[in-house]
């Protein structure tokens, strides 16, 4: 049915696209960047200090922060941008024919909003990482630059955005 079709491709908590969604979807983009020699980038979006949300508000304020963010981060997204849930407090942004500097742009505003809204009352920021496909490169070497780079941001004191080599 369309219904269970559609909880495959979905996180349940905030309706984004989900993990195996993406990893599906990131193959082709990127099979199809290369043949046709576009430009596509890859954002990973970490929530800081998560746990402290739970901890100090409960999970379903945790659960409640989560949906919020998905949509704040759906705002932010072109229609053609895939926005998943990665896992927990994770989240990716493909950009598909996005090139370098508009890609490193959008996700220095994706930080700014993020810290300029209210989520559920409180101050929620975000630590990104930021690749552009390089070519020949396949999905999980470009996952682990964003993945590299967004441990940078948070080590680098967090609400950044840092950018790939
Ligand atoms: P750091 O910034 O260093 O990652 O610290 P942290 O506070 O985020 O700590 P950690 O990553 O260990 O904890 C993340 C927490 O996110 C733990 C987990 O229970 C919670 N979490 C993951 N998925 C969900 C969810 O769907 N709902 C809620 N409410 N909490 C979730
Ligand atoms: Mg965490």
């Amino acid at each position: 049915s369309d219904e269970l079709r559609c909880l495959a491709l979905r996180d349940q908590l905030t309706g984004l696209y989900n993990r195996h969604f993406l990893i599906d979807a990131a193959a082709k983009h990127i099979s199809q960047a290369h043949r046709h020699k576009l430009s596509l980038c890859l954002i990973m979006v970490y929530i800081d200090h998560f746990k402290a949300v739970n901890d100090e508000h409960g999970h379903a304020v945790g659960d409640a922060v989560l949906r919020d963010v998905g949509e704040i981060f759906l705002n932010e997204a072109r229609k053609e941008d895939i926005v998943a849930r990665f896992g927990g407090e994770e989240f990716v942004f493909l950009l598909d024919t996005c090139d370098r500097e508009a890609g490193i742009k959008k996700a220095e505003r994706v930080r700014q909003t993020l810290e300029a809204k209210q989520v559920q009352g409180l101050a929620i920021t975000a630590s990104l990482g930021f690749a552009h496909l390089t070519s020949d490169e396949d999905f999980t070497g470009l996952l682990s630059r964003a993945d590299y780079a967004l441990y940078k941001a948070k080590s680098n004191g967090r609400n950044r955005v840092e950018v790939a080599d």
